[in-house]
This record gives C-alpha cells, structure tokens and sequence, in this order.
C-alpha cells in the first residue's frame, strides 16, 4: 500500500505520517461499514471517488474563506493534509429529516426542516457516538464554548455552500457529518475542517427523483452503490480521466 509509516487504521481510511513534520497522507479504501461495524463491506472504486470528490468541495470551501486540513492530492487514493488534534466531536447538519433523527423522532423521512438543524454526537465506536448537547460538550471539555461557537457557525456556513452547490448538479443535500480538529501553527491554535466530505458522510438525493446518490444505498441494500458515488463525480464534472472503468487504479496504487 505504502512504505510510509502506518498511524491510524479507520473504517474507510488510513493514515501514514506524511513528507513533512505536520502532515499526513490520508489513504482512502474501498472498504464501507455501516451500523457501527455490524455491515462490512467493499465499494470498487469508492476510495479513488471520495479521494476526489472531498479535495473538489474541501477547495471550494476553502477558497471560500473556510480552513480545512486539505493540503493537496498526491495521487488516486492519496491526499496530503494537514496534521490536526480531532476533536472528539461528529457535526451533523441536517436539512430535511432522514436517517437517526427521523428514526428517533417518529418523523417521516424526507420532510423537509423549516430551519437547518446541528446535531453533536460523540465520538464513541463502544458508546455508538451517542448523541450529546452543548453542555455536555464543555462540561465534559470535549471542547471549549468558544471552539464550540466556532463549530457552529462554520458548520451553518458550510451548509450553506454545499446545499447551493449540490443544487446547481440537481442534487439536495439532506444532511451530512463533518469534523473539525485543532491546528497548531506558531504557537496558535485554530480550528480546521478535517477528515472528508464525500458521499459516505451525505445524504444526497436526486432533486426531481429522490433517487439515492450516497451511501445509505450500502446501508440499506439498495444496489448500484459504486454506480451512485460515480454520478456524484459525473455531475461535479470530477469523475477521473480515464472513466469509471479507471476507478479500480494501477494495481500498485491499490
Ligand atoms: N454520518 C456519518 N458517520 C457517522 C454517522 C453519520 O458520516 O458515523 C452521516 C450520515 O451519512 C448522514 C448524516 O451523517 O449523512 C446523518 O446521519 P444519521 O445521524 O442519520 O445516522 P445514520 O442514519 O447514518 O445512522
């Protein structure tokens, strides 16, 4: 895979120290989990998608003033970012119910919100990452008050731009997870977008269908999951050179 030093195995990525002091290689696998590990599996392709598709709306965010670990592409599966301290926090933004809140909620899935709702779960693979409120947050010192009202309004803004961008490609954005994590820089600390954006941490339907482009299609065996991710890249004009028939890459890089 790489003969860089392994740091961190996750369900859908892996870390290697990277080239430089403070940064990291972030490798992404075809492999999916769903329910907190109790459904495995293998998307063909997914990684090199996710690889692209994260760097395509982590750029677009930063340029518009949001900072992200994102430093660059290295090649299919592999991006270089910035080494960060992850907050033990997962963000979700929702704009129209689906999912554990409508679950939880006895709300039918795709009513849309009269407001955009931000959601804290903590991140727990034993606990489930349950979901916990503000006060849990500081109480706990998971975070700082003022590193949760960062959160917050990055997160309301990175809504924003994503649910205008995903509606120009005919896509509404339902919700999606993101994760921040602290960046020390000349003694300063600030808070950064880390991790991915990519169809496995979205929901993203087809306006006029409702059709399923994201990973709940793993999740509730609906088929043609590698197919869903691909659309996603072929609608933000990203999908890799060569075509889908490119997704597997060289066999080195696999
Ligand atoms: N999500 C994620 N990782 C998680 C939990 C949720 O990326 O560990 C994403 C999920 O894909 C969806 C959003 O966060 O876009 C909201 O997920 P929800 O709380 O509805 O949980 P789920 O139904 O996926 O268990």
């Amino acid at each position: 895979m790489s003969r860089r030093r392994q740091i961190y195995e996750g369900k859908a990525k892996v870390l290697f120290e990277g080239p430089e002091p403070g940064t990291i290689v972030q490798y992404f696998k075809d492999d999916a989990t769903a329910y907190n590990k109790k459904k495995t599996g293998t998307i063909t392709g997914k990684g090199v998608l996710n690889n692209r598709i994260s760097e395509y709306l982590m750029t677009g965010l930063a340029d518009m003033g949001i900072p992200t670990h994102f430093v660059r592409r290295l090649n299919m599966r592999e991006q270089l970012v910035k080494e960060v301290e992850i907050i033990p926090v997962e963000v979700i933004a929702r704009n129209v119910a689906a999912g554990s809140m409508a679950k939880r909620l006895g709300i039918s899935e795709g009513s849309a919100l009269a407001r955009s709702i931000v959601e804290w779960c903590y991140k727990s693979d034993e606990l489930d990452d349950p979901i916990v409120s503000e006060e849990h947050i500081t109480a706990f010192g998971w975070a700082t008050p003022q590193e949760l009202d960062e959160m917050m309004s990055m997160t309301l803004r990175i809504n924003d731009f994503l649910s205008g961008l995903f509606r120009g490609i005919g896509i509404r954005l339902v919700d999606f997870k993101i994760e921040f994590g602290r960046y020390y820089f000349n003694d300063e600390e600030r808070i950064i977008l880390a991790d991915e954006i990519s169809p496995d941490s979205c929901r993203l339907w087809d306006l006029k269908t409702g059709k399923k482009l994201d990973k709940d299609r793993f999740r509730r065996d609906m088929g043609d999951v590698a197919e869903a991710y691909q659309e996603v890249a072929q609608r933000l004009g990203i999908l890799p050179e060569s075509g889908p028939r490119d997704l597997q890459g060289p066999k080195a890089m696999q």
